[in-house]
């Protein structure tokens, strides 16, 4: 073989392989998301199944700090146990290097496909080299991204039997499967840490739904759109204590739930200008309070109850409050265990 056709075939394959890896790469990335949505319970419904698995997860747990994390700042909580699970899932190693494989045995065979393909048109045409070139970065464009600028400078070589392409290309793919990128697999590989990155991006990205927080109990709404117009609603409210509102000029924490206090007589204060809101007409403390339908159903859970008196020390510690006076814990919040809210989910919708 003529040393023009071998530097040709070299520098065609240079160039393409960043393309190569970044469509192998791009392929794995969707495949790993599917299977995750499809077998990980937590990842396969909407941002609010998610949240009762976190929360399921939490008082399995039964870590005080992780709370913190949690109820501080919800949307990285969200995204670091979707992390987790990315982390779990690539850790088995043998099962990414066989996708790997897989993934890159279809690429190269298609490649190779491609090569025959431009050759026996090019061939009929009686083409050359820069026309070859033409074909083979458009069929192959709908898979990768080529750069067909970028070998402008092989374009001119006289390179008539263009047969001698795919066995050369078959020799170089087959390198490929055996290169570094594609055969170490393990948690020193840059591309693994960037490819989990990604996917928790995208399922975090996926799953991401409003992140507007009730003004009483800081429980999450569950609307899946981002931006919608209507009202923020949530599942479950929580009690009040865990939205660290006190009773005025004490250190008392309210405790009760949002869906009793806005059927109650009392009433809340809007700092800094003291203003005196009855709960009953929240709505005209403004916004964020005029953004919310709170339905006074009298519901509550199980689970903030078992919580409160679960982290009774540390959460009045936190918050420099005292369950004492008008916040005393009801002794029937005592009486729930920690099995009862998180033995199956059905458990937190029900009145407790
Ligand atoms: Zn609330
Ligand atoms: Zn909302």
């Amino acid at each position: 073989m003529s040393r023009e056709k071998i530097i040709f075939a070299e520098f065609l394959f240079k160039n393409i392989l960043p393309a190569v890896e970044e469509a192998i790469y791009n392929q794995i990335k969707l495949l790993i998301i599917n299977i995750m949505k499809c077998n990980n319970p937590a990842l396969s419904g909407n941002r609010c199944n998610l949240e009762n698995h976190i929360l399921r997860h939490l008082a399995i747990q039964e870590e005080f700090k992780s709370y913190t994390e949690y109820i501080d700042n919800p949307k990285l909580y969200f995204q670091s146990f979707i992390g987790e699970h990315v982390e779990t899932f690539c850790k088995d190693y043998r099962k990414l290097q066989d996708m790997f494989h897989g993934n890159l045995e279809e690429i190269k065979f298609r490649i190779l496909r491609i090569c025959t393909e431009v050759s026996e048109e090019v061939n009929l045409k009686n083409g050359n080299a820069s026309m070859w070139l033409d074909h083979f970065c458009t069929k192959l464009g709908d898979h990768m991204v080529i750069n067909r600028q970028s070998l402008t400078s092989i374009q001119d070589e006289d390179i008539r039997n263009t047969k001698f392409l795919k066995d050369m290309m078959a020799k170089y793919l087959e390198e490929v499967v055996k290169s570094e990128n594609m055969e170490k697999v393990d948690t020193s590989s840059q591309h693994l840490c960037l490819l989990k990155e990604k996917i928790t991006e995208i399922l975090f990205k996926q799953l991401e739904g409003c992140w507007a927080q009730c003004p009483f109990c800081n429980a999450i709404c569950t609307n899946t759109m981002s931006n919608h117009t209507d009202d923020h609603r949530v599942q479950f409210h929580r009690s009040s204590a865990i939205g660290k509102v006190p009773y005025h000029k004490t250190d008392e924490f309210t405790i009760d739930f949002c869906t009793t206090n806005v059927s109650s007589d009392g009433s809340f204060i809007i700092l800094p200008y003291k203003k005196r809101i009855p709960y009953k007409s929240y709505r005209d403390g403004g916004d964020p309070y005029d953004k919310w339908s709170i339905t006074a159903d009298g519901s509550t859970q199980g689970y903030w109850k078992w919580f409160v008196c679960r982290f009774q020390k540390e959460w009045e510690h936190r918050c420099e409050l005292k369950f004492k006076g008008k916040g005393v814990i009801p002794d029937s919040w005592r009486k729930i265990t920690k099995e009862s809210i998180y033995n199956y989910h059905l458990s937190w919708g029900k009145k407790v």
